[in-house]
């Protein structure tokens, strides 16, 4: 993910790994919602993609449950949600990781990223 993260983000990044950040609970489930839904909810991403994303932000299950684990309750809502208000007013992308780079398997989250104006970045 270097590519996406500014140098600075990724070696704050690769120090709270280093020092066993992702192996202290789940770090997903300890953040501060931003939004709530009925089953899921948004927060922010500690270590955005801010090279290339202004706000990038992630949503997750309220359970800790990997995809595996999704209710047919919780994953009707997550369509309801990809397609409403909330995330196309405040985002332009949805992304996931695949399998073997997936930093945090155990729960759930997708990536929501609203891109820089390419007029206003350093790229
Ligand atoms: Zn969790």
């Amino acid at each position: 993910m270097y590519l996406l993260r500014t140098k600075e983000t990724h070696h704050k990044y690769l120090a709270y790994r280093n020092n066993g950040g992702l192996e202290k609970g789940c770090a997903l489930c300890e953040r501060e919602s931003l939004k709530e839904f009925r089953f899921w909810r948004v927060i922010k991403n500690e270590f955005p993609y801010d090279r290339v994303a202004e706000t990038h932000d992630m949503l997750i299950p309220k359970r800790h449950t990997g995809e595996g684990g999704l209710t047919e309750e919780e994953r009707k809502e997550l369509w309801e949600i990809k397609c409403g208000e909330y995330i196309n007013n405040n985002y332009h992308f949805i992304m996931e990781a695949v399998t073997k780079i997936k930093s945090i398997p155990n729960h759930f989250h997708l990536h929501l990223t609203k891109i820089k104006d390419p007029e206003s970045t350093e790229l």
